[in-house]
């Protein structure tokens, strides 16, 4: 079969709209509620409220901004070492470092991807005054939330829960998003659903949840002029912006069953090839599927280098490496992309301490940046788009 590149570009994820998007922002134009206050951000931070199950939202410009609040009101402070998650992206860490706070990074688990419960209580042992968790559920996959729970209760500390790119997904039929004291998701343009920005702060405490609609508008007093008791910011989400999210809201549960479907398709696919998908823990969590993601099992992974900013691998018949599927992919016009590369191995974070386990010598989140890899999810994509990318994935391991 002669397979030609797309004439359209494939995405791995991006923006999906539909109609009321329009609806709701020709709404905040048509009534002049163009700025930050307005009926669209009432009700988005109604819904996902009633969707997520918390008691309070606030709707922010983006989920970094979500995520810097939570870091302030854990009470961070120059110098205060905080336990984060190692894979993940850098929007999960930035905050620690606005409020001076040094991550300490804790290596990750085979088994959903995401931060390992028993390295965090070796980092427990190791730095006893720490107080704050920052936990990302990867590409929609919940962390082993009961675990990290525990851990962090037996050690007093606060988890502050980056549900940025799991919005929807459920731990034992829970909301994610609702296992830290603090929580943040994201609408920015490449997640679940998007507002083509904006993120929110989801929190039950009802004084955290004012601190951060005050400190999110610069935080005025109460007064005729502009009062300041405390510094502020510009975070606070626009009502067009609130628009576009309100359009998408209803449309979670379709994206959610779309990325279901792509990441089953491609389980198929690759079911007689040496790679696995990325993995979830069946019955306990059900995903939003925002990413497919697949690791090539050891044995059938070819030699494979990477500089800090270039890829090299010699081709083996028979094996294959992220490297030459993503190079494949780009032939053909699809987008792919390398496993968000571990924060221990990034040169900003070389002095920071990076815990794992000490009953395994390998350093997992490394291992899975290099051997895995993610795929196209876009929910545009059809299925015999997709038929063509698993051939096209299939035929590197020929
Ligand atoms: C996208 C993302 C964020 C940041 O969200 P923005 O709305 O883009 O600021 C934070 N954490 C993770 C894990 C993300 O993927």
């Amino acid at each position: 079969m002669d397979i030609k590149p797309f004439l359209n570009r494939i995405y791995l994820s991006s923006p999906t709209m539909h109609k009321e998007e329009l609806v709701y922002m020709k709404e905040a134009y048509e009534t002049n509620w163009v700025s930050t206050v307005g009926k669209n951000i009432d009700e988005i931070e109604k819904m996902m409220c009633e969707k997520i199950g918390c008691k309070y939202a606030v709707a922010l410009s983006s989920g970094t901004s979500a995520l810097h609040m939570a870091i302030k009101l854990s009470g961070v402070k120059s110098g205060d070492k905080v336990f984060c998650s190692d894979v993940t992206f850098s929007a999960t860490v930035n905050p620690i470092l606005y409020e001076g706070g040094i991550p300490i990074f804790i290596d990750t688990e085979y088994e959903t991807w995401n931060m390992d419960p028993l390295a965090l209580e070796r980092a427990f042992k190791l730095y006893p005054e720490v107080k704050v968790v920052v936990l990302a559920n990867l590409y929609g996959v919940p962390a082993k939330l009961d675990e990290i729970v525990d851990v962090c209760n037996k050690y007093g500390a606060t988890i502050i829960e980056d549900s940025a790119e799991s919005m929807g997904a459920t731990y034992k039929g829970i909301q994610t998003g609702t296992f830290g004291k603090y929580n943040a998701i994201s609408f920015n343009g490449n997640k679940i659903i998007t507002g083509s920005t904006g993120g929110m702060f989801l929190t039950n405490d009802k004084l955290s949840a004012e601190k951060v609609r005050k400190w999110s508008t610069q935080s005025r007093e109460n007064a005729k002029w502009y009062q300041h008791e405390e510094l502020g910011y510009n975070y606070r989400m626009s009502n067009i912006v609130a628009g576009v999210v309100r359009g998408q809201i209803p449309y979670l549960d379709e994206h959610i069953e779309k990325k279901k479907k792509i990441y089953m398709k491609y389980k198929e696919g690759f079911k007689d090839i040496p790679v696995s998908m990325n993995p979830y823990i069946e019955n306990i969590m059900e995903p939003n599927f925002w990413l497919s993601c697949l690791i090539i099992d050891k044995d059938a992974m070819c030699k494979q280098v990477r500089s800090d900013n270039e890829a090299l691998y010699i081709k083996e018949k028979g094996k294959s490496c992220p490297t030459e599927i993503l190079e494949v992919l780009e032939k053909y016009n699809v987008e792919g992309r390398p496993i968000w590369k571990p924060m221990h191995m990034q040169p900003m974070y070389r002095m920071n301490d990076f815990v794992k386990r000490d009953d395994i010598s390998v350093d997992v989140g490394a291992d899975i940046f290099d051997r895995g890899l993610c795929l196209p999810s876009d929910i545009k994509m059809t299925e015999d788009e997709q038929d063509i990318i698993i051939k096209l994935i299939v035929d590197c391991f020929k």
